[in-house]
């Protein structure tokens, strides 16, 4: 087969290590017809709120919208499973041409009489934003009537890219925080921004806190609760990671509360002990949280430093080409593939910005492929040029690289075990392993054959 070639308007959006110069554009709209791997903005706001699980969450559009996010996340509840509902006003022609209102206004008392939610968030898709419904009114009047938080998230999916569905949640999220009672809450004390609880993350990195000696007020949005989300704004430090979809909320926090942020990522061994560090020098006037901080990675990472070892002789001089949401999660995964003995040659985003790419390009090897909202073919062409052995991806992801016959390991919010924390390393260093490694590989065409 001819080499695959890259549509015109993307080759701005594509760059070479080593190649000059680097100009790589990004932020911008999907192009039409590039079938982007990017989720709409209403995906983006639904994957952010999702885990907050004593709230209803209810989607107003057609149903498409809402099977399509249907228990969009592996994020795991301590208590109420509310989240997991996928509720929507399951908009049709009558509605598109007389108006959703009403429909919403009584699918919400309805669903408020039945589940007795701490808040509902009410998520407008593109119909909504075409039609001109009063979400706002209706979410007001609603919260009037029945005495807890309605708000509005304005999360049209054709108003801009994933990153503005982003920032519709954290703007929907601001509009609780600074509504709860902050006595109690101490000096040593954070709120958890951008971790998700896929597979019960959030639990291990806020056992890691409180080891240390920090309390944890928050989590937004992993085993998420209104009442806790209302008192965040009693913490003493935000700790955010998946930067992308957070910083604008701790950037808010910082402006009207004084709080101020840092950004972090649990991922691998060298993030994962820095996200602990930093937050133990934030609070360097208390010198026992260091030293805690210091007991807690010296043993974690003994626990699982001679597995780790045996992995790394099966994995060296592997290739791995990365594809996730966040650029931030792709600067752990770099690391922890170069630890593991990987090679990474091709390292993209959904939504990473300008600074972003400048970092990666920084990181990269010569010849590492950086992409900025790639489609399935643009992925396909790198697999096969550069030989690679596996894709860490999302479930969109996951096709392409079965198609390619290579490894596939799942690093997206679907996935159902714990990836971050140290832990986490070891289970994501063991399915990397699994797959890469896997029998079934010798069974697919030869990786030199012409494809
Ligand atoms: S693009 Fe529009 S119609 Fe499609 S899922 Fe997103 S909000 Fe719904």
């Amino acid at each position: 087969m001819a080499a695959i070639e890259i549509l015109k308007e993307r080759k701005s959006q594509i760059y070479e290590k080593g190649a000059e110069p680097f100009a790589m554009t990004c932020g911008k709209h999907s192009l039409a017809g590039s079938v982007s791997q990017r989720a709409c903005v209403f995906c983006g706001s639904r994957v952010v709120l999702y885990p907050i699980a004593d709230a209803l969450h209810i989607v107003h559009g057609p149903i498409g919208c809402a099977a399509y996010t249907w228990d969009i996340r592996g994020a795991l509840s301590s208590g109420p499973e509310l989240h997991r509902f996928s509720f929507s006003t399951d908009l049709r022609e009558n509605d598109v041409i007389f108006g959703g209102e009403k429909k919403l206004y009584y699918a919400l008392l309805e669903l408020i009489d039945a589940y007795s939610p701490k808040a509902a968030f009410v998520y407008s898709t593109c119909i909504v934003g075409i039609i001109g419904d009063d979400v706002a009114a209706v979410c007001k009047k609603v919260s009037q009537e029945k005495g807890i938080p309605v708000l509005p998230v304005h999360s049209e999916g054709f108003k801009g890219t994933k990153k503005d569905g982003y920032k519709a949640a954290c703007s929907a999220l601001f509009q609780l925080i600074g509504q709860g009672i902050t006595a109690g809450i101490g000096k040593y004390s954070i709120n958890i921004l951008g971790e998700f609880n896929i597979g019960g993350e959030a639990w291990i990195i806020k056992n890691y806190y409180e080891r240390m000696g920090v309390e944890v007020v928050s989590v937004m949005t992993g085993d998420g609760r209104i009442d806790e989300i209302k008192k965040s704004h009693g913490a003493a430090l935000n700790v955010v990671q998946c930067s992308g979809s957070m910083t604008h909320l701790a950037q808010m926090m910082k402006e009207k509360y004084g709080i101020p942020f840092i950004r972090v990522s649990y991922f691998g061994l060298e993030d994962m002990s820095d996200a602990l560090y930093d937050v133990a020098k934030h609070f360097g006037d208390n010198p026992e949280i260091l030293e805690r901080t210091r007991n807690i990675v010296r043993d974690e990472i003994s626990s699982i430093y001679p597995k780790l070892q045996k992995i790394k002789i099966l994995l060296k001089g592997k290739k791995a080409a990365i594809y996730v949401g966040g650029a931030f999660k792709a600067f752990s995964l770099i690391k922890a593939l170069r630890y593991l003995g990987m090679d990474v040659i091709l390292a993209g985003s959904q939504t990473g910005n300008e600074e972003d790419y400048e970092l990666l390009k920084e990181m990269c090897d010569e010849g590492t492929v950086i992409v900025d909202d790639a489609n399935p073919l643009e992925l396909s062409k790198y697999v096969i040029e550069k030989d690679a052995d596996l894709i860490i991806g999302g479930v969109k992801e996951r096709p392409i690289a079965y198609k390619m016959g290579i490894g596939f390991c799942d690093h997206n919010h679907e996935r159902k075990i714990p990836l971050a924390g140290y832990v986490g390393m070891l289970n994501f260093a063991e399915e990397v392993c699994r797959s890469v490694t896997s029998p079934v590989w010798k069974f697919r065409p030869r990786r030199k054959r012409n494809y």
